[in-house]
């Protein structure tokens, strides 16, 4: 163990004495060690961040101003893309061809994206109001926003929140899992290269237990952008109702596939074993309830389970490794109580189920791939989220049946239709009660599109213009232009 992270505020880093170990989940090694933030950090993280709102230059340059910066980051970001992506593989245990192919360019993509494309929302826009006045609609940055992340993807949502945050012209305050917080703190020291103002972005690391009230309760913070757990979720609903502020909530899921009979098998069966395991299953889009018609519900389930056995768990710096470790103990401990509840409500195991045996795998948190079966739709597993590879799959005879069973929980974030009925599959989604519907694919993201859930996943975008605009505040300025500067509203007192 050789790194050592500081925390980033106001321009400077910052090593606190207060330290944390970080852990390789494949081998459970330490690998580096972080500063942790106190009450004065995030004290003077706050203070910062406002000051720097208040007074400093960030929200008054134009876009085309704060581009030239964000520019910077995301060239930054492709300049370390391989320590970057070196750097989540063994922070999180995702296996390197995802952090190399997904998560570290897919970051730099959306700087690019969110500072090139929404530049005509931020001019004001006169509008019309007969002959009596004149307004202006203004859009303006919404001020201080502290972003919160998970652990799954931690530099990528990180990069979501703060592209579209700085584009709009916000500071921040980004707080990355304790879990994970390596490749934010890297993050910290390309944003600062990209000399982008002191004040305009902070990162600090503690756990949320320890900093979260302080953080969400402060009246100084306009926003908070959050992605993690529905508890979590509902406890900062309310720390920030002692100051009101805007709240984005993207939150967990439960979501559904629905495999028709007329699809193409093996397809279905293929992208259905990325929808789950991808990630180790640890995706708040996971598809972890897979419901396939009767015809073919034989031949999925026995091809599935087939190659479900066969996918090659591994360290994640092996480039032919195909599932890594869980995040950490307390997870995995988490999936294997999910699986004995299951069990007791009576699913069947169909493969997997457990911690496996391989000598090479036995320092981190690996589990292997689990399918179930005979799941009843009221136990546990069928309706809450496990975050983990397990998944179930379920029969279904006609298609209201299968999109009655898909919205019977209570989250609604994203679902997959597998049929060659185009048309079936265009109905289908206006009845999903999902944010996010994907035909024949699944897990494709566009910066284009705003994603985020419905129900108890959470409200609020990330990404296209609706997220970009989630970070924008509109004032409307009115001039009267009635009786020769006589205001109207004089009339009501008769003057
Ligand atoms: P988590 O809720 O435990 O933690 C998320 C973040 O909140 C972390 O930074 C954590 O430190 C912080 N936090 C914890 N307690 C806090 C508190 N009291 N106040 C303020 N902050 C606090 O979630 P996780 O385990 O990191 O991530 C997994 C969860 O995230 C899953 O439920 C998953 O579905 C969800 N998720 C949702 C999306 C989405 O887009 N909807 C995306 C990714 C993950």
């Amino acid at each position: 163990m050789n790194l050592k992270c500081p925390l980033f505020i106001n321009g400077q880093f910052i090593e606190t004495l207060d330290k944390q170990n970080i852990i390789n989940p494949s081998t459970g090694k330490v690998i580096a060690e972080v500063s942790l933030a106190s009450a004065k950090e995030v004290e003077l993280a706050l203070a910062s961040c406002r000051e720097a709102f208040d007074h400093g230059p960030w929200p008054q340059f134009s876009l085309i101003q704060r581009k030239e910066f964000i520019f910077k980051i995301a060239q930054g970001i492709l300049d370390n893309a391989a320590g970057l992506a070196q750097l989540e593989m063994q922070n999180t245990g995702k296996p390197i061809k995802e952090t190399t192919f997904m998560d570290i360019p897919s970051s730099a993509k959306t700087f690019d994206f969110m500072a090139n494309n929404f530049i005509n929302y931020l001019d004001a826009e006169d509008t019309h109001l007969l002959e009596d006045a004149k307004a202006k609609l203004i859009r303006e940055p919404l001020g201080v926003v502290v972003l919160i992340i998970p652990w799954n993807y931690p530099l990528l949502i990180a990069c979501w929140k703060l592209a579209s945050a700085l584009a709009a012209g916000n500071t921040v305050i980004l707080k990355p899992s304790s879990l994970t917080p390596l490749t934010a703190l890297e993050l910290a020291k390309i944003i600062n290269n990209a000399g982008v103002p002191a004040g305009v972005v902070n990162v600090i690391n503690a756990p949320g237990v320890k900093i979260g009230e302080l953080l969400c309760a402060d009246k100084r913070v306009d926003m908070i952008s959050f992605t993690g757990s529905n508890e979590v979720g509902r406890q900062i609903l309310q720390y920030s109702s002692k100051n009101v502020k805007k709240l984005t909530m993207e939150l967990g899921g439960k979501s559904a596939s629905l495999v028709f009979g007329d699809t193409d098998l093996d397809v279905a069966v293929n992208s259905s074993l990325v929808s789950i395991f991808l990630n180790q299953g640890q995706m708040c889009t996971a598809m972890s309830r897979i419901f396939v018609q009767e015809s073919i519900y034989e031949k999925f389930v026995a091809s599935f389970v087939q190659k479900a056995r066969a996918l090659k768990l591994g360290l994640a710096d092996d480039s032919q490794t195909q599932m890594g470790p869980l995040i950490s103990d307390a997870q995995r401990k988490k999936v294997v109580a999910y699986i004995e509840k299951a069990k007791a409500e009576g699913a069947k195991v169909l493969c997997g189920g457990k911690i496996p045996e391989q000598a090479e795998l036995k320092n981190g948190y690996f589990f292997e791939p689990t399918v179930l079966a005979d799941v009843s739709a009221h136990s546990h597993i069928f309706k809450e989220e496990v975050f983990g590879p397990v998944v179930l799959i379920h029969k279904f005879s006609g298609s209201d049946e299968a999109v009655s069973l898909a919205n019977s929980v209570d989250f609604g974030l994203a679902a997959c239709i597998w049929t060659s009925d185009l048309f079936l599959a265009q109905e289908l989604a206006k009845k999903l009660n999902a944010g996010t519907i994907w035909i024949n694919t699944y897990g494709m993201f566009y910066n284009q599109l705003p994603y985020g859930g419905f129900k108890q996943s959470g409200f609020g975008k990330e990404l296209g213009r609706e997220g970009f605009l989630e970070y924008t505040r509109i004032k409307n300025v009115i001039l009267d232009q009635s009786n020769e500067g006589k205001p109207l509203v004089n009339y009501w007192y008769g003057f």
